[in-house]
Parts: structure tokens; sequence; C-alpha cells
């Protein structure tokens, strides 16, 4: 595990004795390289003193494949299913879903628009709220867009080739790893399946 230069100890005299016994001089996952303190979930900044939260490289890595990776992986999955069914069976799927379906994607939905509970933050800021709250809501959508697109990709094709697997399984792998590396809530996750699940039981 590489030490950033920032987690070791200052050797600063004019630092009181208590600040240089509190600095680590080595740096755990997901805890700040100056304070040593624990930094909320996913979070980039550390939120008692501003400085850069550890992680380590395959996290950044993960972090940047799933920025980068739905949108040419949901472009694919569009044309795929223009091909087949085309999206007036899928329209014609969603018309005669059953009503436990729309039940279960009403109640998923509900859940992707409930805000992110921030009562145990340790950001104080609002504007540090705000954007916590805006990724939860951006992020749990976009969550929940691939989850569904790679179930329907992978059930409405009527013969899935390996095309279809390999666009389809990365979007639901998308889906799921998305809360590891964003402060997306669990709870979105759960929302996610159960509208992909709707989906689903719509088309089959
Ligand atoms: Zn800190």
């Amino acid at each position: 595990m590489p030490i950033p230069l920032h987690a070791i100890a200052d050797d600063n005299q004019s630092a009181p004795a208590d600040m240089k016994q509190t600095t680590p001089l080595f740096v755990r996952n997901g805890h700040c390289v100056s304070c040593g303190r624990a930094a909320e979930r996913r979070t980039l900044v550390c939120p008692y003193c501003g400085e850069r939260v550890w992680h380590p490289g395959i996290w950044h890595v993960t972090r940047w494949c799933i920025l980068l990776a739905p949108a040419p992986l949901m472009l694919g999955a569009a044309a795929l299913l223009t091909a087949t069914p085309g999206w007036h069976g899928l329209y014609r799927n969603m018309c005669s879903a059953p009503l436990a379906a729309t039940w279960l994607a009403a109640c998923a939905l509900g859940l992707l628009a409930l805000p992110a509970d921030t009562d145990g933050s340790a950001t104080g800021a609002k504007d540090a709220l705000r954007r916590q709250q805006l990724e939860a809501l951006f992020g749990g959508a976009i969550q929940a867009l691939c989850a569904v697109t790679g179930a329907v990709l992978l059930t409405a094709i009527p013969q899935p080739s390996l095309l279809s697997l390999l666009v389809g399984l990365p979007l639901l792998s998308c889906a799921a790893l998305m809360p590891l590396v964003f402060r997306i809530p669990w709870l979105r996750l759960a929302a996610a399946v159960a509208l992909a699940a709707a989906v689903v039981a719509s088309i089959l």
C-alpha cells in the first residue's frame, strides 16, 4: 500500500504536541490523509479539515469506469433493443404489466424520490449536504436506469447473444457497484432491483 506524502507526520516544531500525536503515520482506506479521522462513506474530501481522503487506486479506477461506462453501454443496449424486439413490442409489454409489477414499480420510484438521510452526516456546510443529496438523487436515478436497461436487455431479447451479454451484464454490474464508490444509500439499490424486477415481470 503506498503511503501518501501527506500521511507522514509533520516534524514542524511549531505544531502543538497533541496535534502531532493525532497525525497518523499510515493512512487507512477512507481516512483523511491529514488528521487521520474516518471520513464519511465514499467522500473524497475530509469534512473536518478539508484534506484529501485516502482511497486505494482500484477504488478510483472503479469510480471512473462507473462514471464513463453507463452512457456507451446504454447506447449499445438501445441499438440492440431497437433491432429486436423493437420499441413497439416493449411498449405492449409495459401496457400489459400485471398489477403487482405496477405496484412494485410505483413503490420503487417513490423510494428513489426520497431525500437521502443526512442526519448522521459529519458534513456541516449546507453546500456539502446539498452535493451529497444531489449525488444520492442523480446517482440513484442512473443506478436504476442501468439496472432496468440491463434487465430489459437480458430478458426481452428472444435469443441472448454474446453481444447482449457483454452489454447487459456490465450494466447490472455498474448498478450493483455504484453504492461502493458514490454516496448512494443502499436503499436505492433495493429500489433499483425492485424496479428492474417489475419490468422483467412485465416482459415475461
Ligand atoms: Zn481531516
